[in-house]
């Protein structure tokens, strides 16, 4: 029988012990023990399926990858213990020197950095395209193009692919499609359904969603992660398992907090869009989005993190900043706690001023990870910042 999201996030369980405990144990274990020669001969040959080491795998980590396969759709994977370490593992263990990736402009820092600093000291090479151009990706092709890597929406300029088409372009130049599907989660979008081979993961964000764990995953085709599990094995980006154990628990409840962060997040959207000291607003569920139908035909819901500029530029964000009373200042994003952001001068400030203006990054741009908070107590804090930051100016 076919389960429902909901379902399958709580139910999908390992099997428990002896002592029938009802929520899985964790298996702080380093190695596990073989019960004669033969058969530590034989789970080293791959002969049968069992567990060695921590590092290869672990109860823990087979619990959460089952777990996110299923809402992803997606045949295997592994985990790992960053977003980044699923960036750069699933990037490392398939290509290699004269290799080309073309990716979104638009990608998260490290990421960037992955691209334009580690990966050509082996001979791996990049373009960048603009989301907001899918012409761009096509051009961007060369014979040697192995990989397309995507970010949608993309942080914090929440530009969209379209996934579709995209999935179509790869699957014609027979060229691995690689989606970071960190700000969307499983539950609001699912670039498997559309072709993508690789669906990567920074855990840390919304699906722990309560600022308490680093980790990451990479889902996808089973011959790609037969690859992708041979290089980890060796290089080693296990997750550790009171983490795989963490976010295991915390899928269990991605679905109702999603719902709570994206309503929370349109909501603000919208009392953002009507308050006349807001230059401008952007979230892909308000139809304001350029993006707005290609949203709605891709997402579930629009996503719990909304960009916004105040008239007075730079000056006028740092004020507003300085007078929020409750919302946090931190680096996160995708906790419970509503968070505030200034991307110029923190999470993108290695960027040249051009580069932020190319991935849409203005310098008053002010990014908000909207949290579970009630409505009102977020509006509070942000309507009285506004004020207090006008105040200021003169
Ligand atoms: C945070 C983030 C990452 C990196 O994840 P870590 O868990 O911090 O290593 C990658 N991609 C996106 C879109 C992110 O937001």
């Amino acid at each position: 029988m076919e389960h429902h999201f909901e379902t399958l996030a709580i139910r999908t369980q390992a099997a428990s012990s002896d002592f029938r405990e009802h929520a899985v144990p964790l298996y702080v274990t380093s190695s596990f023990t073989f019960e004669n020669a033969e058969q530590a001969r034989a789970l080293f040959a791959d002969e049968m399926p069992g567990y060695i080491y921590t590092r290869f795998s672990n109860p823990n980590h087979s619990e959460l990858i089952e777990k996110l396969c299923l809402l992803e759709g997606t045949e295997d994977g592994i985990a790992t213990a960053s977003g980044m370490s699923a960036m750069f593992t699933s990037m490392a263990a398939l290509l290699r020197a004269g290799d080309h990736i073309v990716a979104s402009r638009s990608v998260f820092g490290s990421t960037h950095q992955i691209l334009t600093q580690i990966l050509p000291r082996w001979g791996i090479t990049y373009t960048y395209a603009d989301l907001d151009r899918p012409e761009s990706f096509q051009a961007a092709l060369q014979p040697q193009t192995k990989m397309i890597f995507v970010e949608t929406p993309s942080n914090p300029a929440l530009d969209l692919i379209d996934l579709e088409w995209l999935g179509k372009l790869a699957a014609q130049h027979n060229i691995i499609l690689n989606v970071d599907n960190c700000f969307a989660t499983p539950y609001l979008q699912n670039p498997a359904k559309y072709g993508a081979h690789l669906v990567t993961h920074s855990a840390t964000k919304f699906i722990d969603g309560q600022g308490r764990v680093i980790g990451g995953a990479i889902l996808g085709k089973k011959d790609l992660i037969k690859e992708i599990r041979f290089f980890a094995r060796h290089t080693g980006p296990a997750l550790s398992p009171f983490n795989a154990w963490v976010l295991s628990k915390s899928l269990e409840t991605l679905s109702v907090r999603m719902e709570r962060h994206c309503n929370n997040a349109l909501e603000l959207a919208q009392k953002l869009a009507t308050h006349a000291e807001v230059l401008w607003v952007k979230y892909p569920f308000l139809p304001t989005h350029p993006q707005y139908e290609l949203a709605k035909k891709q997402m579930r819901l629009g996503g719990g993190i909304v960009t916004f500029e105040l008239q007075g530029g730079i000056a006028r964000a740092q004020k507003f900043i300085d007078a929020l009373r409750m919302l946090s200042l931190t680096s996160n994003l995708g906790d419970t706690r509503t968070i505030v952001t200034h991307p110029a001068t923190t999470t993108h400030s290695k960027l040249k001023e051009e580069e932020r203006a190319a991935v849409g990054i203005t310098p008053g741009l002010i990014r908000i990870s909207v949290g579970l908070e009630h409505i009102s107590d977020i509006w509070s804090d942000i309507q009285q910042a506004i004020q207090r930051s006008a105040e200021h100016n003169q």
